[in-house]
């Protein structure tokens, strides 16, 4: 299946939380579960019980649509973080957490996660030097993101520098005048801003 090119407020609504894919609206009262917190769709209002399977499911697509990934990546990095050393679903956590696109918006030089995405593919980024326009690309520990040096004027960035209310989390050490972050540590599931369930996760890819 491809990506979800519906209103993403809807999947919100679907997951039942606030997912934060839409940057400053997420924050303003125009924010539809602050006004519509129920299930969309005919029978939203309605709908009550839900199996051992249906809650796991949804634990994985609130993560999935959080992080913008679709299935197949979201299964990759499930093989991943069991072939990790330590325990598989906080290192599921930890592999999203350090996507380059999250990482441009953790840093607060894009307004969502989606916005990451594009900037990342239109290359104003690079990685230790080089520049890196995969949004998928997962930074380590000692790794250096910074805005081209080409985009480094652009009103954009500026904006976005003059707007920026989010505090990184204390695995990135941010120069926002220069545009740049370190790596400094390993992300870890406190530093994840919505609650995700992760062992519900491991259960449902167990089954
Ligand atoms: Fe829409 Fe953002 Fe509110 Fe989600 S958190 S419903 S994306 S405004």
């Amino acid at each position: 299946m491809g990506r979800y090119t519906g209103p993403v407020c809807r999947l919100c609504r679907r997951e039942g939380m606030k997912l934060y894919l839409k940057g400053d609206r997420c924050y303003s009262d125009k924010c539809a579960i602050d006004r519509r917190s129920y299930v969309p769709g005919q029978h939203g209002q309605g709908r009550k019980k839900v199996s051992g399977y249906g809650i796991q499911l949804r634990e994985k697509q609130k993560a999935k649509r959080y992080y913008g990934v679709m299935e197949s990546q979201f299964r990759k990095y499930f093989g991943m973080a069991e072939r990790m050393k330590g325990v598989t679903g906080e290192n599921l956590l930890s592999i999203l957490e350090t996507r380059l696109d999250n990482l441009v918006y953790r840093i607060g030089l894009s307004e969502s996660r989606k916005e990451a995405r594009q900037l990342v593919k239109h290359g104003h980024f690079t990685v230790n030097g080089k520049k890196v326009d995969i949004p998928s690309y997962l930074v380590k520990v000692g790794d250096v993101i910074e805005v081209k040096e080409k985009s480094k004027g652009s009103e954009k960035f500026k904006e976005l520098v003059e707007n920026n209310q989010r505090v990184a989390p204390d695995w990135l050490e941010v120069d926002l005048e220069k545009l740049k972050a370190k790596v400094v540590g390993v992300p870890k599931k406190e530093h994840i801003d919505i609650p995700i369930e992760e062992h519900l996760i491991v259960e449902l890819y167990s089954r």
